[in-house]
This record gives C-alpha cells, structure tokens and sequence, in this order.
C-alpha cells in the first residue's frame, strides 16, 4: 500500500484550532469529569498546550450507560451500510483535517511532523476506509453465522501512535455494530478529543463514541472492571496487559492485548547491506523507538557484522535530531519526562553489564525531553539491552554464524511481535519466516503497516489480532477469534 493513496485532501491546513481546556466527551456532549484535570504539555518544549479534564469511576459509569444506550436505541438497529457511511465520512474528515491532526499530534506525542503527516495520520484514513467497507459486508465475509456485534467496547490506548491506535479500535468496532468507550493515554490525549469533534461532524449518533482521558489507575481500570462492557481492547504495556488478563480471567468480557516486543532484524551476509541498513534504522528509530514491533535487536551474520555497524553509524550521523515541527527533523523528543528517565536507566545498565556504547554526537535542545540515538554492540543474550523492552532509540547489536543460530537467538525473548529478515535467498527466508515466533515478519523491509493486515503478537506480546478480518473479528460475538 502507498500512504500516498491517503495523503492529506488538498483543502487541509496545519492551522490548529486548538481550545485552551477540554472535557471528556460522553453521550455526545462536552462535560467536566470528576477526576480533576491536567496539563498535556508538549515534550520537545515542555509548554503547556492544554488543560485537560479526567474521569473517575462514576464518569466512566456514565460512559458506558451512554454507550449502552446508543448501541440499543440506535446503532444496534441500523444497517451495515448506514454505519458504512458514517465511517467513510469519518475518513473523509480526518483526510480533511490532517494537516492539522499531524501538527496537533506532533506537539502532543514529540514525533517529527514528517511522520504524522506521511504515515500516521494517512494510515488513520486508511484504516477508517477500510473498515468502512466491511460495515455492509459481514453476512458474508466468512465470519461465521449471522455475525453480531458484542455490545459496548472499553478501548485503552498508548501514547506511542495515539490517533492511529484509536482508529485500530475505533474502526473495526464501529463497522461491527459496537458502540466505544474509549481511554487515551494521560501523556497524548489531544488528537482522540479532536477526534471527538470529528464525530460530531459526520454526524455520528450521540453516545456511540465517546472519549474519556484519565489516569490509567483510576479511569483505565474503572473500565476493564465495568460489568456493562462486554469487550475490552488494550495497547499497552505487557505489566498492565497481564493485570487486564487476571482481572477479566472467568468473565464473559472478551479481551485483546496488544503488549511489548523485542523485535529481532536479521541480516544474512547475501543480504542488499545498503538497504538492509535503512531498514535497520527505520526498524528501531522511527517514532523514537517508541514502537512495540520495533527491531530493537539487530542479528547480523558474523562475517559482515563489521561492514553493517560501520555503515550503521556513518548513516545515523547524518539523521537530524531537534524541533519535531521542522519537516526536515528525523528524531523527535522522548515522549514523557518518565519514559526518559526508563531509557537513560537500563542503557546505564547495558553499559554496566559489559556493553560498548555509540551515541549520535549531536546537540541536544535545552527544554523538553531528549535521548541520543544509541547503538550498542559487544551484547551479549543475558545483557539487559538484549532481553527487556527499551521502548526508545536503542539498539542491540548481536551476532550469529548459521540460520539455525539466527532462529534460535531471534526467538530467545519472552515476547513475539515482530522481526525482520534481509536476504536475497528466497529459500532460506522462507524457511527462517516460518521458524519465527513472531506475529509480523518482514522480508526485506520492515516497520510497514497495512489495514488488510492482521497484525499482533505471540507470548508476553499479547494476544488477538487487529486489522484486517481478523481484527473486525475480534468485535463480533461469533466471529471466531477470542
Ligand atoms: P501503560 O501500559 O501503563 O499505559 C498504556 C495505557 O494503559 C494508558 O492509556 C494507561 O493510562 C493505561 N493504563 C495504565 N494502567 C492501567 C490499569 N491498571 N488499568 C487499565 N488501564 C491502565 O504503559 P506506559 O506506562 O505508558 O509505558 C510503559 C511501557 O509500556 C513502555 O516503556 C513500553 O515498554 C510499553 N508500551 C508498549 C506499547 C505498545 O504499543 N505495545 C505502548 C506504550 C507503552
């Protein structure tokens, strides 16, 4: 797919229209919740960009019953192909006003523009037109029997991609005939509230989504132990996810998780190593390394291992790190004050533990929240850089004498998300793909996504699917996949 097919319409502009507090949104109407509010700040600068109201328990209750409703009166008794249309125009909308969700996104997350504006707010359009397709089509989609909706869905999601993560929820459960509950992450909750605006003007049934930022403590698990949600999605870490999963164990609601990864990139020595080193860093530098199917562990055959780090560095010399609202920036800011302070502490570690270190020689801007780009190498399997998730810019180097020893080390992680192979030999990455125990494996690329695509992990990674068929599955009672 090109994103290109989903570039902003000509019409948008990166005007921003931003108001200076926001409620949640319930039941189609803007009111103040009673879990206080806070400050969403912009983490290249640290200036405040709004002041945003949280729910508690008692307004998530009353978030659901709004959803409730409208999945009852409403959306329940509407045709696939009406919901259909709310959905297109939905898409139509966010092509719209994407230049301004790209600007709005980038200020609030810290990821350069040029990554908002060419690939995640395109492939939020992509996602809402894909699923806008299936509204009419479930009957006979091979999803079973006469598939039906599940009722009202509790969606929590990260702050990595946050407008593309809701539109992997919001989508396919809309198209499915669900009505959504959604909570955004405390540290990006700006683009789902302009979100909320967007479904007020496709003219979406009021109730059918409704928006709630909160603390994940207190809204997030109000949420997940609501017993008038029948299905809970959740992107997030793999600590949260196992405590989502204790506490649903035995109910009726149905769960996906989509949790951490430790993404192994394996380069064989027959591989195209100038390509192989792009996709090495678009692997584990895109976004920060604030991607859960980052390639974060880089396996490169023995003899090349020189060649490809060297090239590796010289390359990354020349990536630019500063203002994420330069469209010429490759490196943005670290997304929170507290994910910065995870990263610097296990890099510390790694080194502690016998690593050598490289780091990007480049200024760091004076306010906000900064890490380097950092390659390490001499890694050893136990090292912590090669076993626990980073979450940041960081990469592990390893390296191995023969496929088997590649399949072996690329799957020695608790986690199974994602991984990447470089080779010209169509065989052998055949045979390797098929060893791996990774929900998403790339052949000669990575990072690419689709919303044909299921996509999801294995182990410690989560579990369920999202995107394509399977993810609209996932929102219907007989729809086959848990
Ligand atoms: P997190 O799991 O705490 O937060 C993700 C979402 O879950 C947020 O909306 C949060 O409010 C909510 N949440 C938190 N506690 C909850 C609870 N008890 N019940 C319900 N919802 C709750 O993740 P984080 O603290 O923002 O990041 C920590 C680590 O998680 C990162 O370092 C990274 O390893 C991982 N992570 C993974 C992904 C991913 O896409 N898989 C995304 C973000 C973070």
């Amino acid at each position: 797919m090109s994103f290109r097919d989903y570039a902003p319409a000509p019409e948008s502009t990166a005007i921003l229209n931003l108001r200076p507090s926001y409620a949640l949104y319930i039941g189609g109407e803007w009111t103040d919740g009673r879990g206080g509010s806070m400050t969403t700040i912009s983490p290249a600068t640290e200036k405040s960009i709004a002041e945003i109201s949280l729910a508690d328990a008692s307004d998530i209750d009353r978030a659901v019953a709004a959803a409730r409703k409208s999945y009852d009166t409403v959306w329940s008794r509407m045709s696939g192909a009406e919901r259909g249309k709310y959905l297109f125009r939905i898409a139509r909308l966010i092509q719209e006003r994407a230049r301004e969700f790209a600007v709005a996104e980038t200020l609030d997350n810290g990821k350069p523009i040029r990554e908002t504006r060419d690939i995640d707010i395109p492939l939020v359009a992509a996602w809402f037109f894909h699923y806008a397709g299936w509204a009419d089509k479930l009957d006979y989609a091979g999803l079973g029997p006469n598939p039906s909706a599940l009722g009202v869905a509790g969606q929590i999601i990260p702050w990595n991609f946050p407008l593309l993560m809701l539109a992997w929820k919001v989508a396919p459960a809309l198209a499915a005939g669900n009505t959504v509950v959604l909570k955004p992450a405390e540290t990006t909750p700006l683009t789902a509230l302009m979100f909320a605006d967007i479904c007020e003007q496709a003219g979406l049934p009021a109730g059918v989504v409704n928006i709630v930022p909160g603390l994940g403590g207190v809204a997030g698990q109000a949420l997940v132990e609501h017993a008038g949600v029948n299905k809970i999605a959740f992107t997030g870490s793999t600590g949260v996810g196992r405590q989502i999963a204790r506490t649903l164990a035995g109910s009726e609601t149905r769960v996906t998780l989509e949790l951490g990864g430790k993404g192994a990139n394996i380069v064989f020595d027959d591989a195209a190593i100038d390509e192989a080193v792009e996709g090495i860093i678009t692997g584990i530098f895109f976004n920060q390394g604030h991607v859960c199917c980052a390639g974060s562990r880089l396996l490169v055959q023995e003899n090349i291992q020189d060649e490809v780090v060297e090239k590796l560095t010289r390359r990354l010399s020349t990536l630019r790190l500063g203002d994420p609202l330069d469209k010429n920036t490759d490196i943005g800011a670290v997304n929170s004050k507290e994910q910065l302070a995870r990263i610097t502490a296990i890099t510390a570690t790694g080194e502690a533990e016998g690593a050598n270190r490289w780091t990007l020689d480049c200024e760091l801007p004076s306010k906000g929240f900064w890490f380097r780009p950092t390659i390490f190498t001499n890694v050893t399997t136990s090292n912590t850089v090669a076993r626990d998730e980073i979450f940041g810019p960081v990469l592990s180097v390893l390296s191995f004498r023969t496929p088997d020893e590649a399949i072996v080390k690329a799957n020695n992680t608790p986690y199974g998300l994602s991984a990447g192979i470089w080779t010209q030999n169509a065989s052998r990455m055949l045979r390797v793909a098929d060893s791996l125990r990774a929900g998403v494996v790339w052949a000669n690329t990575f990072n690419q996504f689709d919303p044909t695509s299921p996509f999801g992990g294995y182990k410690e990674s989560g579990y369920g699917r999202e995107g394509g068929r399977h993810g609209l599955a996932a929102y219907l009672a007989n729809g086959g996949a848990r």
